[in-house]
């Protein structure tokens, strides 16, 4: 029968088990590794053309991934990564923003 000879469909099913178990990787615009997205910070340009730190990562718009180290603060701020990943100039206040986030997590 031809009935009998029809495909399971499982899958879609395998793609989603599959997409829980990758780690989402971004890299960082400091050092250029890349990393698991949630060891990253993520600074991002609104649809408006603000540029804001984004801790959550739950916000929408073009990102940009830093570890959450001086080190690669300061590299970001020399390469100009940001402002090439952005596409647009970050002002010194993204950096100080982003320097007091990365102070929080040092904290903890
Ligand atoms: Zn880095």
């Amino acid at each position: 029968m031809a009935e009998s000879r029809r495909r399971k469909p499982f899958g879609k099913q395998r793609m989603a088990d599959m997409m829980n178990k990758k780690i989402p990787m971004r890299q960082c615009v400091g050092c250029r590794q890349m990393k698991p997205k949630r060891e990253l910070v993520r600074v991002i340009r609104t649809a408006e053309d603000e540029l804001c730190v984004d801790i959550t990562g739950k916000k929408n718009g073009r990102g940009a991934y830093l570890c959450p180290n001086r080190e690669c603060l300061e590299r970001a701020v020399k390469g100009r990564g940001l402002e090439h990943s952005l596409k647009t100039a970050v002002p010194k206040e993204i950096y100080e923003e982003f320097e007091k986030e990365i102070e929080k997590l040092e904290i903890r």
